[in-house]
């Protein structure tokens, strides 16, 4: 018998079987692709539902699959799978439903565990034993947005909210960001304005280059603009340059670095028992050395008391983290009932 796990997120939805060694087989990945955002939220949940249907067919009777775990890139209700907002996925439509009830009624038809996706890296890492010898710590994920969790090693449990069963939405705290030097401040993808993610997640590098980079007619003329118009994605176009000449970019990495930093230097002043800060995602993936040698850069200046060594041996930057999600949420099935 094995789980069937899927992790959906704001771009790919990844599946795989899962098995009690925590390993994975028959693994598969497919795009999730809408025309951009014209689609409101209930024909997107459709799209997404018969993705996951016709995912779901592809593994057949000997695979004798006896549950299904998916993992999402939703600020999930732990206690009762109640989805509250997902602005990758929506944008600011305020979407509020019952997730795992509208999965069971229109897609599958078994055992069926959902899990927010930071929480399903959490279970990921402790399956895997990369916890070492924690007993508490987090992880934070900057893709097409940002989010955290923190983790109970002993307990196996997040922690959450006990009555809205959530934990927060970091990505969509207000920052303010000293190295954004325009008047009109970024509106995140939930329609907040000065948002963490609409300075630091994938979708708020295309906003700041659509709404202000390429607003500017001289744009085109510098090298950021010139491998723009050739790659057309705006993380790519960065990290072109940031492999070139990096001088030319340090200002757009500073506005992306610094809210970063910010949330780091309030987790650790906040929770000192974190012990260990896992990052990961789609961006960490793409900017690699430049992000992380800037993070450790800024955060000993934004930090009053803690220095830079004190962040180098508490965060560990995970560079590519594609199964981790998919075998927390099989390993998360696997502990509930
Ligand atoms: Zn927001």
């Amino acid at each position: 018998m094995s789980t069937l796990v899927l992790d959906l997120g704001g771009t790919w939805i990844r599946s795989a079987l899962y098995h009690d060694d925590y390993s994975l087989s028959k693994v598969n990945k497919y795009k999730l692709s809408w025309t951009k955002d014209n689609l409101n939220s209930n024909q997107k949940l459709e799209i997404i539902f018969s993705y996951l249907k016709k995912i779901s067919q592809q593994y057949n009777e000997e695979d004798s699959i006896n549950k299904i775990s998916i993992s999402a890139g939703m600020c999930i209700n732990h206690l009762n799978g109640n989805v509250h907002y997902s602005a990758p996925l929506f944008g600011d439509e305020r979407v509020n439903f019952n997730f795992k009830e509208t999965l069971i009624n229109k897609v599958f038809n078994k055992p069926l565990i959902v899990i927010n996706d930071v929480s399903a890296l959490c279970y990921g890492l402790d399956a895997l034993g990369l916890r070492r010898n924690y007993s508490q710590f987090a992880v934070l994920t900057i893709s097409s947005g940002i989010a955290l969790r923190r983790y109970d090693v002993i307990n196996k449990k997040i922690f959450f909210d006990p009555v809205f069963g959530i934990q927060g939405e970091i990505g969509h705290i207000p920052i303010l960001n000293p190295f954004f030097k325009y008047d009109n401040k970024p509106i995140c993808a939930c329609g907040g304005e000065s948002h963490f993610a609409a300075y630091s997640s994938g979708k708020g590098l295309d906003n700041i280059f659509d709404n202000y980079l390429i607003k500017d007619k001289l744009f085109f003329d510098t090298p950021l603009g010139h491998a723009y118009s050739q790659k057309k994605i705006s993380v790519l176009a960065l990290k072109d340059i940031l492999l070139s000449s990096p001088d030319q970019v340090d200002d757009l990495l500073n506005i992306i670095v610094y809210p970063i930093a910010q949330a780091i230097a309030m987790l650790f002043s906040f929770c000192p028992e974190v012990e260990c800060l896992f990052i990961c995602g789609g961006l960490i993936e793409a900017l690699n050395i430049f992000l992380i040698k800037k993070i450790f850069d800024l955060l000993p200046k934004i930090a009053y008391v803690y220095d830079r060594i004190f962040f180098a041996e508490r965060i560990i930057f995970i560079e590519k983290d594609i199964s981790l999600g998919l075998i927390g949420a099989g390993y998360f099935a696997s502990i509930t009932n």
